[in-house]
């Protein structure tokens, strides 16, 4: 007896304490200070610009526009010079124009440009002095409006087509008062493209002369930026496995904008190779039977020629909500990854109240991280850099060629601090919202303490269909398929999470969508996906004349290598250089790939 007693605890330290970690660097925050308008200078003329009217850097910044015009692949510069932006055809007035904004002269010039053909869009403007070139006649603030409805047929209407597109919630009813709206009062010509209930026009379309203005009376700093960072006031319609399009109809409207206005635009797709959409696989471990299953995951996605990023939770400490688990996966997991899979971390103890914890020290390590859950949503000693730091460590440290840089949190809780422990920590990726919630189907940048101010480096991947809502993931195929088809009329993007608990059902109903997905619909592991769409975010690129009249020259230059972008044209394409593919239809090219640090420039022939 007293020899078994000895055997069992050599076995356990053993197995708790010697094993190899490797510990991620604590980084400091990259905090941005670029003057946006050096950030993104003047450089071709198909540029949108973007005149910034606020008076000192501290008032309303360009982050929502930067946004929305990033993840649409409009291209743009950022002025707070009239002149300068008034030799492009496309103007966006932002955050607003008052009394102080222009002077009587300057207002005369923006008529003028408008009235020869140029077109503006602006948001709250306020200003007696503009009131006729923007066709209103007076405006009522409000924090009572809680949805708004498109109406009519316009141009920048176009990708409007779905009812859950065509009217939208701002907030919940529950709230006393949501964000500040104007609701404007046309005067006559103008034309209300979406109302407030209360009659009032939330944006509206003027013609003046050869030109036309656009006037929203919302700040895309409460309908993009807020909703993205998960300041909403429950915006959302659902929660989960819904198509919710709340912030993607802005963007959609500049998209349209530019498309219909923008001259022979060019545009930066959002999805590799010329596809419509793409499905992105993942699926969360975290439970001791989740892990066994993964290997069927794996194959079935093989067959069909697709691979997941699988999310490991690295529960290495027994407390009130399960017993350690780790240490018996790793066989398991390293069989995965060197099968093709993609690995992230699903923290260390999963907990509910994970977005109630400290950040921490960064000085977390697996040797003097100790965190217990207690109860439902209760822990101890647990902080947001343990969870990350330590379930990196673990897995950098136990799966050969493992660098960690993906992150799911568990329950999807997420702390305000969550950003910047990831970025402090060597992450890029985060999967820790869904769609539905940040009201947006396109990937973005992550906003640095949830705010409003600054973007952290991480980029956000919303989840968008997941397994457990009731009657299960099996039993939803054809409304997820059906959310799927709704993204990608818009060219956005579906993130699949489906828990590894079991495979019978759930691989096979994963299987069938899989099948069911049409073919000009992408599928990836997100990890694949997130290295695009941040080399995609960061890539310069501009367009000019070429040697002749009908040739463009576009150049594009990357830091992360970068295969598949595609640009779509107004102008169909007649020829391409360097091996650059053009489309079916010829209106949209994909270039080959482009290594990092590296400057192509692809020669394109335009059909008249
Ligand atoms: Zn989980």
């Amino acid at each position: 007896m007293a020899l078994l007693v000895i055997g069992l605890a050599a076995i356990r330290k053993k197995t708790s304490s010697p094993l190899p970690t490797r510990a991620a660097p604590l980084f400091p925050l990259r905090h941005q200070h670029a003057d946006p308008t050096t950030e993104f200078p003047d450089r071709f003329p198909l540029q949108v610009a973007v005149l910034w009217t606020a008076a000192d850097t501290s008032s309303e910044n360009p982050l929502p526009l930067v946004h929305s015009l990033k993840e649409m692949g409009i291209p743009f510069l950022i002025t707070r010079n009239l002149d300068q932006a008034l030799k492009h055809r496309l103007v966006i007035l932002y955050p607003s124009v008052d009394a102080h904004t222009f002077n009587e002269d300057q207002a005369k010039q923006l008529t003028t440009f408008v009235e020869n053909g140029g077109t503006v869009f602006a948001q709250n403007v306020f200003w007696g002095g503009l009131r006729d070139l923007f066709g209103f006649r007076e405006f009522k603030p409000s924090r009572k409006r809680y949805h708004l409805a498109f109406v009519g047929q316009d141009p920048v209407l176009k990708y409007l087509n779905r009812p859950q597109e065509r009217e939208v919630h701002l907030g919940s009813e529950s709230y006393d008062e949501i964000f500040w709206s104007n609701g404007y009062v046309l005067s006559g010509g103008a034309v209300a493209l979406a109302g407030f209930d209360d009659g009032t026009a939330a944006l509206l379309s003027h013609a003046v002369g050869k030109g036309r203005v656009y006037l929203l009376g919302l700040s895309l700093m409460d309908v993009v930026l807020r909703s993205q960072s998960n300041r909403d006031f429950e915006a959302e319609r659902h929660y989960v496995n819904a198509f919710e399009p709340g912030a993607d109809v802005w963007l959609l409207i500049l998209r349209a904008w530019y498309e219909a206005y923008g001259g022979d635009w060019v545009r930066l797709t959002t999805i590799p190779n010329g596809q419509r959409s793409v499905l992105l696989l993942s699926h969360d471990v975290d439970w001791q039977n989740s892990f066994a299953p993964c290997l069927d995951f794996a194959r079935i996605e093989k067959a069909d020629e697709a691979k997941s990023t699988f999310f490991i939770q690295t529960k290495y400490v027994d407390d009130a909500n399960s017993k350690a688990f780790f240490w018996q996966s790793l066989g398991l997991l390293r069989e995965i990854k060197a099968g093709g899979s993609t690995l992230g971390s699903h923290s260390v103890i999963h907990s509910r109240g994970f977005n109630k914890f400290d950040l921490g020290s960064g000085q977390e390590r697996y040797a003097n991280y100790h965190p217990r859950g207690l109860g439902y949503d209760t822990a101890s000693g647990a902080t947001v850099f343990g969870e990350v730091r330590v379930s990196k460590e673990l897995l950098d440290g136990q799966i050969p060629e493992q660098n960690t840089i993906f992150f799911r949190a568990g329950h999807l809780r997420v702390p305000s601090s969550l950003p910047e422990a990831l970025e402090r920590s060597g992450y890029e990726f985060d999967s820790s919202f869904t769609a539905d919630d940040v009201l947006s189907n396109f990937p973005y940048a992550l906003p640095l303490n949830l705010g409003f101010e600054e973007d952290s480096q991480i980029y956000e991947f919303p989840v968008t269909i997941e397994d457990e809502e009731p009657p299960g993931f099996a039993n939803r195929l054809p409304q997820a398929l059906e959310v799927i088809l709704a993204n990608a009329e818009n060219e956005a993007v579906n993130v699949l999470l489906v828990h590894s608990n079991e495979s019978a059902q759930k691989a096979a109903a994963e299987q069938d969508l899989l099948r069911q997905l049409p073919t000009d619909i992408g599928k990836s592991d997100m990890l694949n996906f997130a290295r695009f769409w941040q080399a995609r975010d960061r890539l310069k690129w501009g367009i000019s004349p070429g040697s002749e009249g009908n040739e463009v020259a576009l150049e594009v230059s990357t830091e992360e290598p970068v295969e598949g972008l595609t640009f779509a044209f107004r102008r169909p394409i007649s020829q391409a250089s360097k091996g650059a593919t053009i489309s079916s239809d010829r209106h949209r090219v994909t270039l080959p790939e482009v290594n990092s640090g590296q400057t192509a420039v692809i020669e394109l022939r335009l059909a008249r």
